[in-house]
């Protein structure tokens, strides 16, 4: 039996014309009452992965974890009960990983994720440590903790270009010592907050 392809017209709907093309839901995904959140949280996680832009990616449904990285192609998986901007852009590296513009493991995709930007910090990653203190009861971020965040992924990552290996574990003992009594009134360095 000859299977029907989606139709592009449906996926039109949910994107501006810029974004044709880019992002392609699969059909689980896109009768799933929770889609059009879902493409609009990835749409603006793709911004500051201009790396994977170009390409359309796949977009489709799983229950089993917050999200997956599809071996083999431009494809990621995410639940639609858990679409916190962390969880995409943290599939996203791992599609970099695969192509080896970052290296492997979950604690470097982790630091990578978290280096891009630092509305994409909305929840605590799952491999590198986070200082309870920067955290909210409900295990997100305020905007001040994941700029602190971001800030010093960026960090790490700069000193990883610079020859130092421990720079997970810089990233991860950085955060410990942030002076950050008061983490509403920390003023950051606005060189790469923006
Ligand atoms: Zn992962």
């Amino acid at each position: 039996m000859r299977r029907q392809n989606p139709r592009p017209q449906q996926l039109a709907l949910l994107l501006p014309n810029t974004e044709r093309g880019r992002i392609v839901v699969t059909r689980a995904l896109r009768s799933h009452r929770s889609c059009e959140r879902v493409v609009e949280r990835v749409r603006y996680v793709l911004r500051y992965f201009p790396e994977i832009g170009g390409t359309p990616i796949r977009v489709g449904l799983t229950r089993v974890a917050n999200g997956m990285a599809v071996p083999g192609g431009n494809e990621i998986w995410l639940n639609p009960g858990h679409t916190s901007y962390h969880t995409i852009a943290h599939e996203f590296v791992h599609l970099l990983q695969r192509g080896g513009g970052v290296p492997r493991g979950e604690r470097s995709c982790d630091v990578h994720s978290l280096a891009r930007h630092w509305t994409l910090n909305d929840e605590a990653p799952s491999y590198v440590k986070i200082p309870p203190r920067l955290l909210q009861i409900d295990g997100k971020l305020t905007p001040t903790a994941a700029r602190i965040v971001y800030e010093v992924a960026c960090e790490a990552l700069d000193r990883r270009q610079l020859g130092t290996r421990r720079y997970i574990a810089w990233f991860e003992e950085r955060l410990v010592s942030v002076d950050c009594t008061s983490c509403t009134s920390l003023t950051l360095p606005t060189s790469r907050a923006s």
